[in-house]
């Protein structure tokens, strides 16, 4: 499965989840010679993450997890295709830049972690699809710095990758039906899980029946996770927020607070003990490549920057593809096939088929899934209420919410890009993953607008995808020519 890096595939994917494992496989299976990366040290991404590997090496248990009947055919496909010398895969590598020249693509890889071998230059391939997936969407509230406040990503991958509970009496808060797989596997793994804190409201979807009633899986699903939380007698309580964390070394506890219809929140609020806080307010995809590459973009339904794509994956950068959370935030079924989509039309193969068709069809419902649960699940509108003048927003540069406030009120920053230039969020080590869209949402409050396209492209732009040592950009002579 790892064969030595050949200059010049036909085909290169980065990213081995849902999307990019899909891809990869499906490119592979029409004989093209593919490249698959991936930051991560097993195959599966974000849904199909894995615990680790027993002492003895034995196989792992996917009992109960959602699709894995999917993740398993994807992996003997992969461990198929490069058994016959169709497919590398070469998991522990960072794609920190991408390039574009006549040829195709030049793709820089960095190891992730010491014993994973560097690649011996920069890959290239003639056509790239990019599944990089995306992270936690986060939201500051007062105490929020406190050991024991984690995102709810984090606190379900903990559980997952490490077996690990983070905490013995958990709250999970913040918005979207993420929370309740977060809020059952902890329940399941031992903690007792105070409740289930939802911003909004669950009737919200009545309005988008006919969307929901086109993924019939997806209900099903919830109604697992929520059948779970029943076992465990978990409370779950609509329109109500954690409005702030106490604790002095680390969570002590946290004030719960109602939100009214506007998403505002109440007066007052309720002390609840916990030692873990875990808060999920959705996710952002990763765009950091598309961005480098100059891809074009869209605004999501939820506010997120994403590629935007036609009925065959394709950018508009000739030769670049993109599938998964990179075009929407939409869950895995939805990357599986967008990656089949995308990884056909990334090999040249027919895409006018009746395969392809199906494939579209079945994106188009994802799609409009995920349109109705962004709509039904916003960040309330009244978040920044519970913000004190304290309240650390980027944790990084360790900027308060009063000097984001302060750059537009005394220094008059019209936009998001203007407060970072001038109080330094999102310039730390996390390049504004953490604190951009709340540094954005601050910023379209105190001003009056909502962030416009070009906006959040500045944002989210990074000459660098990640952190990559001196001595890695000191071998690339080529990207300083004037040097
Ligand atoms: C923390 C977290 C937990 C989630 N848990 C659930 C859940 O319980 N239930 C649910 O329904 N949905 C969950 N989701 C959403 C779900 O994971 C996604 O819908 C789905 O995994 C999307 O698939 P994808 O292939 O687009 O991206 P991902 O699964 O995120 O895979 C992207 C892959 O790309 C790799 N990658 C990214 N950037 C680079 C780079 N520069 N170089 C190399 N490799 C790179 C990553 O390591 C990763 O392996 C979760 C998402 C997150 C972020």
């Amino acid at each position: 499965m790892n064969a030595p890096p050949e200059p010049g595939y036909d085909v290169a994917v980065v990213g081995a989840g849902p999307a990019g494992l899909a891809a990869a496989v499906t490119a592979a299976a029409r004989g093209r010679a593919v490249l698959l990366l991936d930051a991560a040290d097993r195959p599966g991404g974000q849904f199909w993450r894995h615990p680790p590997t027993p002492p003895d090496g034995g196989g792992e248990d996917g009992h109960g997890r959602s699709g894995w009947g999917t993740f398993t055919a994807l992996r003997r496909a992969l461990r198929d295709h490069a058994g016959r010398g169709r497919l590398a895969y070469r998991p522990g590598q960072q794609v920190w830049l991408v390039t574009r020249d006549e040829d195709g693509f030049l793709i820089e890889t960095t190891p992730t972690h010491d014993g994973v071998e560097p690649l011996p230059g920069p890959a290239r391939a003639r056509r790239l699809v990019l599944a990089p997936g995306g992270g936690d969407r986060h939201l500051p509230v007062p105490g929020w710095t406190l050991p024991g406040v984690m995102a709810a990503g984090g606190a379900q991958a903990l559980l997952k990758g490490q077996r690990t509970l983070a905490g013995r009496r958990a709250v999970v808060a913040g918005t979207g039906p993420f929370l309740l797989p977060v809020a059952a596997g902890l329940a399941e793994a031992g903690a007792e899980v105070v409740g289930v804190w939802e911003a909004g409201s669950p009737l919200a979807w009545t309005r988008h029946l006919p969307a929901v009633a086109r993924v019939p899986a997806k209900l099903a699903e919830g109604a697992g996770y929520a059948a779970a939380l029943a076992r465990h007698r978990v409370p779950y309580r609509t329109r109500t927020v954690v409005s702030a964390v106490l604790g002095e070394d680390r969570v002590r506890a946290v004030r719960r607070t109602s939100l009214d219809a506007t998403g505002t929140p109440r007066p007052g609020g309720t002390e609840v003990p916990v030692d873990l806080v875990a808060l999920g307010w959705g996710f952002t995809p990763s765009l950091e490549l598309p961005l480098q590459l100059g891809a074009a973009t869209r605004v999501d339904a939820d506010g997120s920057l994403v590629a935007a794509v036609d009925a065959d994956q394709r950018t508009d950068v000739p030769g670049l593809y993109a599938a998964g959370e990179a075009t929407g935030v939409g869950g895995a079924a939805l990357g599986v096939a967008e990656g089949t989509l995308a990884g056909l039309a990334a090999a040249g193969a027919a895409t006018d088929t009746a395969p392809a068709r199906r494939l579209r069809a079945t994106i188009r419902a994802h799609r409009a899934f995920a349109r109705a649960m962004h709509l039904a699940h916003p960040v309330p509108a009244g978040w920044t209420r519970w913000l004190t003048d304290d309240t650390v927003v980027c944790r990084c540069e360790e900027v308060k919410c009063a000097a984001v406030r302060a750059a537009h009120d005394e220094l008059a920053a019209g936009d998001a890009r203007t407060v970072k230039m001038l109080t330094r969020t999102g310039m730390g080590w996390c390049q504004g993953r953490m604190c951009g869209f709340a540094t954005a949402a601050l910023t379209a409050e105190l001003t009056g607008h909502r962030p416009a396209e070009a906006e959040l492209r500045s944002t989210a732009s990074r000459p660098l995808a990640a952190p990559v040592p001196l001595c890695e950009l000191a071998r690339e002579a080529r990207l300083f020519p004037s040097t």
